[in-house]
């Protein structure tokens, strides 16, 4: 084997352990021993763990005992996101207002890994409470892009991207509330998906949208994609929301399938010249392996981005409310009640975070919801309508990640509506709930860009075969 050990992918680690072609505890010391090298130049983890024998030893049993009936994850070392809990592990969700806290239980993905045997490296940086597309809105420094280190890493996700692009894990944990896992795995050549909502239980991932919220993947293949997505979904009495397990399709692939394209979206201005014909060159390439590019309208999708910026503000206010120095969060103290609040919160949260806190307060207070946050809903729904209308003329679509390739820093740190436009792709997919993937389809002078796909509602089978065709295709 030519790769060193962190640079393997789930399935080839996974393979080189049942082989005896490597140890649980080679992998692990490749990995952390990668991270502990990079990290102090890119900031990728908050925190690295120190070694778990007791589950190394357990993992490395559980596949000499098993050998294949073992989990593909077992003995493999995950990054997991700052704001998804693990057991006796700080949670800071990067802010300053829980920088201590420490979590009392396993969020379920969590639970869901360890009982697969899996095993943890430590906890990535993020945009504070995942409000953000650089990681630069983290209270605790930038993490820098391992392709070029001037450059942003993407967001909210980007610990989890860096980490995993720079080989200092073998894949990553992320959450997605408008394009957290897929803008980062576009800007750092990796394969990102959100799931459908109520896919995968949101027990013990830290809410910020809870309407939007997936925890989901950040890895090296589509496989491992699809194997995180298995080993993580399925039905919570913890979490309401998720869709009982005996109404998941059966896995189904397409031989020929039909990609809508929504043109008026790809030609639209602002989007990086050599970005769109890398795009276009993807889709003739789809096209010549015998599958049908569809053109399709999505008339709403212009509103995705303001129904967006108003749905997510309102639930953020919402769901941070109970941070507040007293029942949760850094504790401020003034000369009275209201001081304290207003201490706490003040010293707590970073600029965007409170930007986001009073945007959702005004979108909600009376006199103003029926003009932004009922419109915004009314836009929402429109949406959906548009995506079920052109999922009848076609199985998936398709359109970039992102408008250009990674940024610099302070690029658009200083310009929140630039940032914003960011989520331009993205955010539609977490509007409607529905499941979308990012896949590396080349590079833009040299820097990685995503290709974009979306399924109808549990229609994760045919992202991952639109993927791994996608994965294949001979580069321009
Ligand atoms: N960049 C988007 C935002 O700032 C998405 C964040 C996310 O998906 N967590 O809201």
């Amino acid at each position: 084997m030519n790769k060193a050990l962190n640079e393997l992918t789930i399935v080839e680690a996974g393979r080189a352990l049942r082989a005896h072609e490597c140890t649980v505890r080679e992998l692990w010391d490749a990995c952390a021993g990668a991270a502990q090298a990079k990290n102090p130049e890119l900031n990728a983890y908050l925190e690295l763990f120190d070694a778990d024998s007791a589950a190394i030893d357990a993992a490395q049993r559980r596949i000499d005992d098993d050998g294949e009936a073992a989990p593909m994850l077992c003995g493999i070392p995950l990054a997991v996101k700052d704001n998804i809990l693990i057991q006796g592990r700080i949670a800071s969700a990067a802010s300053k207002m829980l920088e201590g806290y420490m979590a009392t239980y396993d969020a379920t993905v969590v639970r869901k890994l360890k009982e697969a045997g899996a095993l943890f490296l430590g906890r990535t940086n993020m945009d504070e409470f995942a409000m953000g597309s650089s990681t630069e809105h983290s209270a605790f420094g930038h993490t820098k892009n391992p392709l070029d280190p001037t450059r942003v890493p993407g967001g909210s996700s980007g610990g989890s991207a860096a980490a995993v692009a720079a080989h200092m894990c073998i894949a990553a944990l992320g959450s997605d509330t408008g394009g957290s896992i897929r803008q980062p795995a576009s800007h750092t050549g990796l394969v990102g998906l959100k799931p459908t909502y109520g896919a995968v239980s949101r027990s013990g991932l830290i809410a910020l949208g809870s309407s939007l919220d997936q925890i989901g993947p950040l890895t090296k293949s589509v496989e491992d994609a699809h194997l995180i997505f298995e080993a993580i979904r399925g039905e919570d009495t913890l979490d309401s929301t998720t869709i009982p397990d005996g109404l998941y399709p059966l896995v189904r692939e397409e031989e020929s399938l039909r990609i809508g394209v929504p043109r008026h979206l790809v030609e639209q201005e602002g989007l990086d010249p050599e970005l769109k014909s890398l795009f276009d060159a993807t889709c003739a390439r789809l096209a010549d392996a015998s599958h049908t590019l569809v053109d399709i309208e999505l008339p709403t999708s212009s509103s995705a981005l303001a129904a967006y910026y108003v749905i997510m503000p309102a639930e953020v206010s919402t769901n941070l409310a109970r941070l507040d120095g007293i029942r949760y969060g850094l504790a401020g103290r003034g000369a009275a009640l209201l001081d304290d609040y207003l201490e706490s919160r003040s010293e707590g949260f970073g600029p965007e975070t409170r930007r986001r806190i009073l945007l959702g307060t005004f979108v909600l207070s009376s006199g103003y919801i029926d003009a932004y946050y009922h419109k915004a809903r009314a836009a929402r729904g429109a949406l959906r309508h548009d995506y079920a209308r052109a999922f009848e003329q076609c199985d998936v679509i398709a359109f970039p990640t992102t408008t250009a390739p990674a940024f610099r820093f302070g690029e658009k740190s200083h310009d929140p509506l630039s940032m914003y436009l960011e989520d331009v792709f993205t955010v539609t997919a977490n509007l409607t709930g529905m499941p979308a993937l990012s896949v590396p389809m080349g590079t833009v002078e040299g820097l990685p860009a995503g290709f974009h796909l979306t399924a109808p509602h549990q229609g994760e089978a045919r992202l991952f075969a639109t993927a791994r065709i996608v994965e294949k295709l001979p580069r321009a």
